[in-house]
């Protein structure tokens, strides 16, 4: 499911043959060095795979066009390790479809200054030649990230290794396939949105399948499966007393765990990473998926409810984006607000269905059964616990009419100040950058959604990154933001994203 094993981001050096073969000769030893570096000594997530000198236009044009067509390659980076001028590149850069990141460093990390001499400047012309191909890039408005720094910087290291992450999960998305078990909530509008525009723009495609093929594949799942499943249940969390082996509510454990192993199964065979569910469209089902659906998540799997496919969607490609890194990333809705003056903070749960990756190291959630007031099925399983403090950040994608435009709130999760003893649910308590009443107010100026992202594993430069290689429009809302100059942001933006779903 995961693809960081198989990625591999490619890496060539820029040059041309001006500079006689025993130049090339060294540039071609020096990127092997740095080539190797990487691989061993930088920490990044995905193999780096050196490709041949580009020296000649065909050359470049040949080689974007086998990182296009290569299953594997997920992005391409450049090295101006000499002047390469930039004419020669157009072709190539013309056709190529995948992340764009030019490496502005050099061989040598301080100037030799008692030896360099005119051989010395011939083959280390980043300072010049990076700039050349700098303007290729703004000419061609292309959307390619850079990266400044001597090579054997940690810093120089982290950035890569979130483009690569980055790249990964832009790749992943064009594999991606979400099943939507129902339509959208009646009357809700955020949810609904332009499928083939997302389809065009970010490559995954969205299609329904009938909840009662579902229910079918959920009523063929074997018992000797469900009760290996509900041991792991038993390892993994506390159980509450109704749950338990004798507890007056176990077939409804029983039944939470038929559908977990039912929706997963259906998942797989038809190969779809994320998928959403609707209360209003439990046919044939005994209970709402809660605990399937926080499962689920936790594997890695996109969800949103109520038919919300756009984050369904963003979820499983944030997961993907943080995959190996500290922290969780869970579906998430802006509950209710604690508007204790000074201390204002917002709780964050949505029904049954936050994700337990969010939850702190060591603390076993507790699996209840509990009535739920929609719905009108079985009171279903969930897993109940509360987000570990810290740095998070929510995330929203919405469809707002000629595009799509993601809006990021930077947050201070905190302990759960208090128990909620009557609310039954997993929950994240925080208080929203720069204050809960511009926050909020910037995220309804935007139309943003009441659902979210909330990951506690991704900084703001993952959601920069992705807005800029999808040249989709995004929205920051953080320590740094103002109302008036947000509402300027969102005027001109209307005019810097144009074009239809460009
Ligand atoms: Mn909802």
């Amino acid at each position: 499911m995961f693809v960081y094993e198989e990625a591999e981001i490619w890496f060539v050096a820029g040059s041309q043959h001006l500079y006689g073969p025993e130049a090339l000769e060294q540039i071609k030893k020096n990127i092997q060095y740095v080539t190797d570096y990487f691989n061993k000594e930088a920490n990044l997530p995905i193999k780096i795979v050196l490709k041949p000198l580009a020296t000649r236009p065909d050359d470049i044009y040949t080689l974007c066009q086998e990182v296009n067509y290569s299953k594997k390659c997920v992005g391409l980076i450049t090295w101006l390790h000499t002047f390469s001028p930039a004419k020669m590149w157009i072709n190539g850069l013309t056709h190529l479809q995948k992340p764009l990141l030019q490496l502005h460093t050099q061989f040598n990390e301080l100037v030799p200054w008692g030896s360099m001499d005119m051989d010395f400047m011939n083959l280390n012309q980043t300072a010049h030649g990076g700039r050349e191909f700098g303007f290729i890039g703004s000419r061609m408005r292309l959307p390619h990230s850079v990266v400044t720094g001597y090579w054997k910087d940690k810093e120089v290291h982290e950035k890569i290794a979130k483009w690569m992450r980055v790249c990964v999960a832009i790749n992943e998305e064009k594999n991606m396939k979400l099943v939507r078990f129902g339509d959208n909530m009646r009357e809700v509008a955020v949810t609904e949105g332009n499928k083939v525009s997302a389809q065009i723009k970010f490559g995954y495609s969205v299609n329904t399948h009938a909840v009662g093929d579902l229910v079918a594949v959920i009523n063929s799942v074997k018992e000797g499966d469900i009760s290996q499943l509900i041991d792991e249940y038993e390892t993994l969390y506390q159980i509450s007393p109704v749950a338990q082996i004798n507890g007056e509510k176990r077939q409804n454990l029983i039944d939470a765990a038929r559908i977990e192993l039912g929706i997963q199964q259906f998942l797989k065979q038809g190969n779809f990473s994320g998928f959403t569910t609707t209360f209003e469209d439990l046919h044939g089902m005994a209970q709402l998926p809660g605990l399937a659906v926080q499962r689920l998540m936790a594997k890695g799997y996109g969800f949103a409810g109520e038919g919300d496919w756009k984050t369904a969607a963003l979820l499983r490609t944030m997961k993907v984006m943080a995959k190996g890194l500290p922290g969780g990333t869970a579906f998430m809705e802006d509950y209710t607000y604690d508007f204790t003056k000074g201390n204002e903070l917002v709780i964050g749960s949505h029904m049954l269905e936050v994700c337990p990756s969010i939850v702190d190291d060591g603390v076993k959630p507790l699996l209840d059964i509990q009535p739920l007031g929609i719905g009108n099925k079985a009171d279903p399983a969930r897993l109940i616990f509360s987000s570990k403090p810290g740095y998070a950040i929510n995330a929203s994608l919405i469809d707002i009419g000629n595009r799509f435009r993601l809006v990021a709130n930077a947050l201070e999760t905190v302990k759960q100040p208090n128990p909620l003893p009557k609310l039954p649910v997993a929950c994240a308590v925080w208080k929203p950058k720069p204050s809960l009443d511009v926050s909020a107010e910037a995220w309804i100026l935007s139309g943003a959604a009441h659902h979210s992202v909330y990951t506690q594993a991704l900084s703001m430069d993952y959601f920069r990154l992705y807005a800029q290689l999808h040249n989709i429009e995004l929205l920051v809302i953080d320590e740094e933001t103002k109302i008036s100059d947000f509402r300027n942001e969102l005027r001109w933006n209307e005019i810097a994203y144009c074009n239809p779903y460009a």
